[in-house]
């Protein structure tokens, strides 16, 4: 297998790179997966329809539905230029979800109507997969279909709906047939959202940040509640890790803490260890919401949930008082003296 770029596979990255020049300014750097201002969203609706315009939706598409059939070595480059620039893609779940399964199984009726919008971006997907108690294990979704005459009633929620409130057709996924196996009897809709029927609550979502044995406290709960798979997550050793690993951190931190405060309590030099302690906390204060958040998974993202709030502690903490890189200096110094 050839690996080197071809020399017009290098004048396409070229091309894709004078493009990204040209339309964005310069250091861009927002994502288009949090940010709900009315100004970005106007500005990546025009962005993604200017890339539709040079047929870069839908670059590896046959060309009956709108696309170039380019290779996918050439996609591959446009989106290694697209991410690296943070371009303001939006209607991913469009092209890259919707379009692939229709290209693989839909009717040509279906092909002919779907792919040409989408391309054009002029109607935008959302992914309905997730439910609150439908996550990792999504064989256990009770959003239902049920065919009424030539109709499907689908009822059921959905969360972590990505763009939701901005998109105009649902990828969805439905239990149709309850005495299937779970792992079957379940089928994917293009849900029209804006129709009688259908409402969004909001989720706010952040950055996100937090305090070692809080989050401790926070994971540990969780991973006792949460059941997927048909038993609470604590049960897997994965996720038993990662609460272990922020006892362990927490406990060390705290230890270092409490001896380097005994040495300066009884009037002993104390430099040394005070450094040893912060830049251990520093450590703890990363890894802490780090693991915190692989157990809470995307609930860890809500703003309303405690894990983003000492998460963001966790990251102010880390830096008060000197880091862990000022603080390993003065270990230096005082190992050097
Ligand atoms: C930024 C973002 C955007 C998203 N957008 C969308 C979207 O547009 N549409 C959509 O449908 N969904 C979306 N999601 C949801 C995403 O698909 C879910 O977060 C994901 O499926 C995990 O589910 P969960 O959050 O419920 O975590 P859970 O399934 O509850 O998992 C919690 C923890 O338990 C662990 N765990 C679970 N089962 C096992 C097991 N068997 N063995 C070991 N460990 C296990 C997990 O690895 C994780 O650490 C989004 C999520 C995020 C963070």
């Amino acid at each position: 297998m050839e690996l080197q770029l071809t020399a017009a596979q290098n004048q396409w990255r070229e091309e894709v790179k004078d493009f990204l020049d040209a339309e964005l300014p310069p250091k861009w750097e927002k994502s288009t997966e949090w940010c709900e201002d009315k100004d970005f969203w106007a500005f990546a609706i025009a962005f993604t329809k200017k890339v539709s315009a040079q047929g870069w939706i839908g670059l590896t598409w046959p060309k009956e539905y709108g696309g170039l059939a380019r290779p996918p070595i050439d996609q591959l480059i446009l989106s290694e230029e697209l991410t690296y620039r943070d371009a303001p893609l939006v209607n991913t779940i469009g092209w890259g979800l919707a379009a692939g399964a229709l290209l693989r199984g839909g009717t040509e009726a279906q092909k002919r109507k779907f792919l040409p919008p989408i391309q054009r971006t002029e109607v935008l997907w959302a992914e309905g997969y997730t439910e609150p108690e439908a996550g990792s294990d999504l064989a256990s979704l009770t959003t239902r279909a049920v065919r009424d005459g030539d109709e499907w009633v689908i009822s059921g929620q959905k969360t972590f709906t990505t763009w939701g409130s901005h998109a105009d057709m649902l990828y969805c996924a439905a239990r149709t047939d309850p005495e299937a196996p779970r792992h079957r009897g379940i089928t994917i809709f293009g849900l029209p959202i804006h129709q009688p029927g259908v409402s969004f609550g909001p989720l706010r979502s952040a950055q996100i940040q937090g305090a070692a044995e809080r989050l401790l406290e926070l994971s540990v709960d969780y991973a006792g509640r949460r059941t997927q798979f048909g038993q609470t997550i604590g049960r897997y050793q994965a996720v038993q890790y990662l609460c272990s690993d922020i006892a362990i951190n927490s406990h060390l931190t705290s230890l270092m803490a409490r001896y380097a405060a005994g040495l300066l309590d009884q009037g002993l030099p104390a430099r040394k260890a005070v450094s040893e302690a912060k830049a251990q906390a520093s450590l703890t204060a990363r890894l802490a919401p780090e693991r915190a958040h692989a157990v809470h998974a995307g609930i860890a993202f809500i703003v309303d949930f405690d894990v983003q709030l000492f998460t963001r502690r966790c990251r102010h903490w880390e830096l008060d008082l000197g880091d862990e890189r000022y603080h390993r200096e003065r270990i230096a110094a005082a190992l050097a003296a």
